[in-house]
């Protein structure tokens, strides 16, 4: 069924074959809720815990292909949720580190990121601040839809690096936003896609 999903994709767009082997590995299916596992391999988001969503597999795919992740690269993910992209992201052999501002979702991607023996620094926090202490990074990628696109996260990214973030309110425009210099970013548009918010502050806030 996975390597269906993947063939499926690969139609849709001409994503890079690396994404699209990551996507062949990562068993889905144990990052979705119990009785949900039937539907981990259609292109449909799903619910997760905390009335968040797994992104549908288009969405990360895309997110994956536009962040164009190197072996070894440092990568920020903001929105951790049931941890799916961040297995994506170690799958391609990035040094990943990840924030999620629901304490129930942080701790349970932990444990399953754990179990399937993915290696990923997660925190508990506000992805609107990004982590100061471990920046530059190479690249960056939000996956909840921002308002606006934080000043901070702009400020972590290393020059020659990229930051993938869906952008607006109501839908978002996914944006890539290429750091070309020290004050120079060049930003190109990707689609609409539809996100759950990035708010501020963490749920025990
Ligand atoms: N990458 C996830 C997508 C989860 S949905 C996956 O593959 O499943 C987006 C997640 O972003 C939600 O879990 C939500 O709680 C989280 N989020 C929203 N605003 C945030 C913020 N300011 N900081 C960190 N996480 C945030």
């Amino acid at each position: 069924m996975r390597q269906r999903l993947v063939d499926y994709l690969r139609k849709k767009f001409p994503f890079d074959e690396n994404v699209l082997n990551a996507m062949g590995k990562v068993p889905r299916h144990l990052f979705v809720d119990k009785g949900l596992e039937h539907f981990a391999y259609e292109d449909k988001p799903l619910s997760i815990a905390a009335k968040q969503t797994i992104s549908q597999p288009f969405t990360v795919a895309m997110q994956t292909h536009l962040l164009q992740v190197k072996k070894w690269e440092k990568v920020l993910e903001i929105g951790t949720g049931c941890g799916y992209q961040t297995a994506i992201l170690a799958e391609l052999g990035a040094t990943v580190y990840s924030i999620e501002r629901q304490r129930e979702l942080y701790l349970q991607a932990q444990q399953r990121l754990l179990g399937l023996h993915y290696r990923a620094s997660l925190f508990y926090g506000d992805g609107y601040a990004g982590k100061p202490t471990l920046a530059p990074f190479q690249k960056i990628i939000v996956t909840c839809g921002a308002p606006e696109v934080p000043q901070a996260l702009l400020s972590q990214l290393a020059v020659g690096g990229r930051m993938v973030i869906p952008v607006g309110e109501n839908g978002q425009t996914m944006q890539l936003i290429e750091r070309t210099g020290e004050s120079d970013y060049r930003t190109t548009q990707h689609g609409e896609f539809s996100f759950v918010p990035m708010l501020t502050g963490t749920n025990h806030e």
